[in-house]
């Protein structure tokens, strides 16, 4: 019998997967090499937990769910070393975590199938502390997995495709149909790897700059940018940036975004 007795708990986002070939696909993906440090978030009942633990022989796992920890811990024993972190995801700090238990570069893998609800809030979390993390590979809604990777012109192109296009390569790798979860969701799900980019390779001068510039942008996406940035910037100086103030957020590329940040910040 298993040891997991309780049912899944919706306001956690528990649909835990099941269908062993997109387990097995998700391992491969992460494809875990001696020396990486491999962090997953929520590992539930251990669907990734334990075909990863046989993999790579030891993994920490964050788990917000305190019904879940002892059965977890008992059943991960048989495929190799688990160090639990019990608690909110949202409340480890991913850069002390890589330094003490980091790889050779200081550095950690995220993996994880994660709760549906607070998937921004864990994409912002991350990328927060991307220089301590060397990639992600998480499932998520597929919905918000093309809002991840789109480009300028698409109707789903937003502040989350820019955010995470100026801090990190984003490449959607497959989807899941709803059946492979239980209790399966109501949508699709995608894999997606991210990687972030390296201190030389990211243009942005000031985080907060950028961060306040794109979020204005695309808070009123139906108003020009001479409109929608009237509390950051003048025309003057989108015009600076080589932007035109009629054109809306969702036609301008993500260079675009940091070139006007970065001439703000400056000023
Ligand atoms: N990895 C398992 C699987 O694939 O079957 C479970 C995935 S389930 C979609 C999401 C997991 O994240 C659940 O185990 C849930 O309890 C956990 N979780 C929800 N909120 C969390 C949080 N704030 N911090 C850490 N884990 C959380």
């Amino acid at each position: 019998m298993s040891a997991f007795t309780e049912p899944a708990k919706k306001h956690l986002g528990q649909n835990f997967l099941h269908e062993h070939s997109v387990i097995d696909k998700i391992v491969l993906a992460v494809d875990p090499r001696l020396g990486d440090v491999i962090v997953e978030i929520g590992p539930g009942q251990g669907a990734l937990t334990f075909p990863l633990l046989r993999k790579h022989g030891e993994l920490t796992a964050i788990e917000f769910d305190r019904d879940l920890h002892a059965p977890l811990q008992a059943a991960a024993r048989e495929h190799g070393q688990l160090h639990l972190i019990e608690g909110d995801v949202l409340g480890v700090d991913f850069t002390a975590l890589a330094a003490m238990r980091g790889d050779a570069n200081g550095q950690i893998r995220l993996v994880g199938n994660l709760p549906y609800n607070l998937s921004s809030p864990i994409l912002f979390h991350a990328l927060d502390h991307a220089p301590a993390v060397r990639d992600m590979h998480f499932m998520l809604q597929k919905e918000v997995v093309e809002r991840m990777a789109s480009g300028p012109g698409n109707k789903v192109y937003g502040r989350l495709s820019v955010m995470l296009q100026a801090y990190c390569a984003v490449t959607p790798l497959f989807t899941v149909p709803p059946g492979a979860f239980r209790p399966a969701p109501k949508v699709d799900s995608a894999v997606v790897r991210l990687v972030p980019k390296s201190t030389d390779q990211i243009k942005v001068v000031d985080r907060q700059v950028f961060a306040n510039v794109v979020r204005a942008a695309f808070g009123q996406r139906r108003k020009t940018l001479r409109n929608a940035l009237n509390s950051v910037a003048d025309s003057g100086q989108i015009e600076a940036a080589g932007l035109r103030p009629d054109a809306r957020a969702e036609q301008i590329e993500v260079g675009g975004f940091v070139q006007l940040a970065n001439l703000l910040a400056h000023r």
